[in-house]
């Protein structure tokens, strides 16, 4: 490679204004402690003392309000250019909180192909609740718009999906569903991209989800969940919901978040140049059949993406050669990436949708959304992109060579 292409920065947009600082500063004032403390502390207490009783220091119990989740959610909404942000004791419990907020007979449209968990809590829960449900292809406005009824109160998103990296136009589904009842809260799972790299309330998403499990804290060490949003009927909604449910996650765990953050911009910049070298390596492979990266000029909606996100994460979806035995093969092969579910931490991580993390979807679902046999989802992790690249070549080499020919004749 050339080093003048080598220095060139990958990414197509500029970063949002202060993210970096207000990653490292927002919320974390060392003049809010009588001590000055530089990096905010672990508060375990689960209770205050009042001065007289519902007269205090603006804190009661743990569950309602506590300096080390305040810090963090400070800094949350601050990294999405929102007015709230709100924990929660894991992404599936700031996806459950989010829907609550809906009634009987309320209808809510999903992505069809939106993340394993959140399809098992629509279906099988808010099913249950009396909640109407529609599954729709989002890269189809026409299929949105045919979704669309009298009472539909919620429009869940994810873009890109998990583990097909479909890409949504949030602001022309914003825009439509807006357009047919301004009441219809529009709510988009981030997880994959990032406030780094794509902030939904721009583009007329209510609310942002996230799993900080993955890419915001980074490190494979929590499990959270993050909601934000300008709305304020809204954000009344789940701070009592938050309280009152208690899906809330532990002081400790705060902490952990909140210091993940301090590198997001840095990880994410990295996660996205080992992506694209790695889809680049991918694309160009007689082993696999198909590459999709949402930052590769090769993404069908590599256009929309451009248009709503400055970058990409390190999200590759890829189909093999062969059958499933080889895609076993190839797994067993790997020594670099770990075969393992999750994604977004710091090291690379490869599995098998159909079987692993989507193994609960119902298989006429999987094979409509391409999520077949030879399909491979990879996290690009934060190693040296070379040792990934040759790790991938001689998994796939090991898995599809015996049979190699049979496949290209
Ligand atoms: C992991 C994940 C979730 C669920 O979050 P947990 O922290 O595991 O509860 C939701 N959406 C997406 C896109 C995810 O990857």
């Amino acid at each position: 490679m050339a080093n003048d292409e080598k220095d060139q920065p990958s990414i197509w947009g500029q970063p949002f204004q202060k993210f970096a600082t207000d990653a490292i500063h927002a919320g974390q004032e060392p003049e809010q402690w009588n001590s000055m403390m530089v990096v905010p502390p672990i508060t375990v207490s689960s209770t205050y003392k009042q001065y007289s009783p519902e007269n205090h220091a603006g804190y009661k119990y743990c569950r309602i309000k506590n300096p080390s989740r305040d810090v963090l959610e400070t800094c949350v909404a601050a990294l999405d250019g929102a007015k709230h942000g709100l924990a929660f004791s894991s992404g599936a419990a700031a996806t459950a909180t989010c829907m609550q907020t809906l009634k009987t007979g309320d209808h809510i449209i999903s992505s069809n192909d939106v993340y394993c968990g959140t399809n098992r809590y629509i279906k099988k829960i808010a099913a249950n609740s009396g909640l109407e449900l529609s599954f729709v292809d989002f890269t189809d406005l026409k299929d949105v718009e045919a979704a669309l009824l009298p009472n539909t109160k919620m429009v869940w998103m994810e873009t890109p999906t998990n583990p097909t990296m479909k890409v949504t136009d949030i602001k022309a589904v914003s825009d439509l569903v807006h357009k047919y009842n301004s009441d219809v809260k529009i709510v988009v799972d981030n997880t994959f991209m990032t406030s780094y790299f794509q902030r939904p309330l721009l583009f007329g998403a209510d609310a942002v989800m996230y799993s900080a499990t993955k890419y915001m804290n980074g490190h494979s060490d929590v499990v959270m969940g993050l909601l934000t949003t300008n709305d304020e009927e809204l954000i009344k909604q789940l701070r009592f919901l938050q309280y009152a449910m208690g899906p809330v996650p532990s002081p400790f765990d705060c902490f952990l978040v909140n210091r993940g953050l301090k590198t997001l911009a840095i990880r994410m910049e990295q996660h996205q140049k080992n992506a694209i070298a790695v889809a680049k390596y991918l694309e160009v492979n007689p082993r696999v059949t198909k590459t999709v990266y949402a930052g590769s000029e090769s993404h069908p909606q590599f256009h929309i993406t451009k248009k709503q996100a400055i970058g990409c994460s390190g999200m590759i979806g890829f189909w093999m050669q062969g059958n499933l035995e080889n895609c076993k093969n190839f797994f067993t092969h790997l020594k670099v990436f770990t075969l393992a579910e999750s994604l977004g931490g710091y090291e690379s991580l490869a599995e098998h949708p159909a079987i692993m993390t989507h193994g609960s979807v119902p298989s006429d679902q999987n094979e409509k959304s391409g999520i077949s046999d030879t399909f491979v989802r990879l996290s690009v992790g934060l190693e040296n992109v070379e040792d990934l690249i040759a790790d991938l070549d001689q998994a796939l080499t090991a898995a599809v060579s015996s049979n190699f020919r049979k496949y290209n004749s």
